[in-house]
């Protein structure tokens, strides 16, 4: 006994002695939203280390200045928020030839014509056997025409693919599905399909859901580490500009081990919850390494449908604008064993992540968690529904009584006037609730859906305080921000450590350019954060303070 407490008085000597030379910064005279509910706004936070020792207002905290080792800085009136947390994105995508960027929405994109005319001019100087790509939104996916066939005659010496711009939905060439190993009759995979020429089984070069996310397995095995590393760090560095902190990742297209392994060499300036994209139930998600500093992996991500767009969400009832049809259910019989695997598993490590956009979708999520134990397997294990657009109002209750957090993307709002198209007037009506979700009592999060490159939150927090849908169901900035911080930290089981700015927390902060709070709200997206910091480290300094 008498060596065990010498043993903890040396060590309160030595936490004690590296904390009086951490370093420590005071910010004063800003104008400081927390995200805490109890304290929301503030004048002044102190940072020692990685973590903030305090936060009040500039009398309260200036004490803390009378030392040798502290940096004051005068805020000057400028806004701080907790650092972003982006709960919803996917860094790597292939590379390749990309013809032309996804800049139309929610417009329909390039016509079949323009893509092939597209495709001509980009193959006439990219050397042979480099893929050629393009973006693609209706003006392709609701033109029968558009198979392999017609890509084909543009170039034979260039393989091809078409991503539709919401990820969901791919258009090979032939030398594309022979270069990825996709024979003329290849069968249908777990949890997804490809189209085939009617009355016939020859593949058509289309391929929807879990065969499209093997086609990007196999595009990004293609790749060397290093290429996938070089997305990550540019994503990461426009991710701080922005006043991101943290982003949760769906390697769409990587192994488990395959992403940790990318991520350690990555180096990345900002937290990184890697989310495990398995592509069948056999798939290991395991941890067998920590993808370094900063990175924590965990979660399982599934796809239970797709989109609207496509009209692949899975509908309880028909589309409005395709009668006798309801969309495409991936998992299918699948979802009891997906269930069982995750409750095996400790809460956070397994907690599960769906996909689901249509009712159809939703619903079988929530009837699957009630047939496994219902609200005393799952309250606790904050099952995510990622989208949720067509969570309707009679399943808000079971959706809170079964811990189901919801992760939106409110860009995905500009999309109305085609939903309006997909959906009788009582769906549409009804879709993507948001200040009701918080009224309900569902815990909600933000996140960009961010694919290849990082999406600015402020168009989003913008869109999410405007709702363009239902102007009804807007957040206030303050909510919004909320959602995008606290809120994302809660959907990763990260809400001790970060998400609100008090003492205790993680450093982890971000100081915009301009005062969201009082901006008019078209202005919110020309946001930008002119001094990002993650765990007391400056990862980001515009030279504004
Ligand atoms: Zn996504």
């Amino acid at each position: 006994m008498p060596r065990y407490s010498t043993l903890l008085a040396i060590m309160a000597v030595l936490s004690w002695g590296s904390q009086a030379h951490a370093s420590r910064t005071v910010f004063l005279n800003g104008k400081i939203f927390t995200a805490d509910p109890a304290h929301p706004w503030a004048t002044a936070l102190a940072v020692e280390g990685n973590t903030i020792i305090a936060v009040g207002s500039d009398n309260e905290v200036r004490p803390l200045t009378n030392n040798p080792n502290a940096r004051v800085i005068d805020l000057n009136q400028k806004t701080m928020i907790p650092g972003l947390n982006d709960a919803h994105v996917h860094v790597v995508v292939p590379l390749g030839a990309y013809l032309n960027a996804p800049t139309f929405i929610p417009g329909p994109g390039p016509t079949l014509a323009e893509v092939q005319a597209t495709l001509q001019a980009g193959a006439s100087n990219t050397p042979a056997g480099t893929w050629l790509f393009m973006f693609v939104g209706t003006g392709v996916s609701e033109d029968p025409a558009a198979t392999r066939f017609a890509l084909d005659g543009v170039t034979a010496n260039h393989p091809v693919a078409l991503f539709a711009w919401a990820g969901h939905g791919i258009w090979l060439n032939s030398l594309g599905m022979a270069t990825l190993a996709i024979g003329d009759f290849e069968p249908d995979p777990f949890g997804g399909f490809y189209e085939r020429v009617p009355g016939t089984q020859l593949a058509s070069g289309v391929v929807h859901e879990y065969a499209e996310f093997r086609v990007r397995r196999a595009l990004l095995d293609l790749l060397p580490d290093a290429a996938l590393v070089g997305q990550y760090q540019t994503f990461a560095g426009d991710a701080v500009r922005y006043g991101f902190t943290s982003i949760q990742d769906v390697a769409v297209g990587l192994t488990r081990d395959r992403t940790l392994a990318v991520l350690s060499q990555a180096a990345l300036p900002l937290r990184v919850r890697s989310i495990c994209f398995p592509l069948g139930l056999s798939e290991s998600c395991e941890v067998h390494s920590d993808g370094g500093e900063r990175v924590t992996a965990s979660g399982l991500k599934y796809i239970t449908d797709g989109t609207p767009i496509e009209r692949l969400a899975f509908l309880e009832g028909f589309y409005a604008d395709r009668p006798g049809w309801r969309g495409y259910s991936d998992l299918g019989s699948a979802l009891p064993g997906i269930l069982a695997a995750a409750l095996a598993l400790p809460p956070r490590a397994g907690q599960l992540l769906f996909h689901a956009v249509g009712d159809g979708a939703v619903d079988g999520v929530l009837d699957g968690l009630q047939a496994t134990g219902g609200r005393d397997a799952w309250a606790n294990r904050r099952t995510r529904i990622e989208h949720g657009d067509l969570l309707l109002p009679p399943s808000y209750a079971r959706a809170r009584d079964l811990g189901i957090v919801i992760v939106q993307n409110a860009t995905h709002f500009a999309l109305a006037p085609l939903f309006a198209q997909r959906f009788d007037s009582a769906t549409f009506s009804q879709m993507e609730p948001l200040h009701t979700l918080l009224d309900q009592g569902i815990p909600l999060a933000l996140g960009t859906d961010g694919i290849g490159r990082a999406f600015n939150p402020f168009l989003d927090i913008f869109l999410a305080t405007i709702h363009p849908t239902h102007p009804s169901e807007a957040l206030t900035v303050e909510q919004a921000v909320t959602a995008y911080t606290r809120g994302s930290a809660y959907a990763e089981f990260e809400e001790n450590r970060k998400g609100v700015l008090a003492p205790g927390r993680l450093a982890d902060l971000a100081v915009l350019s301009q005062d969201i709070f009082t901006a008019p709200p078209f202005l919110i997206p020309s946001t930008q954060s002119v001094l990002t910091v993650v765990g007391g480290d400056v990862v980001w300094d515009a030279g504004a303070l």
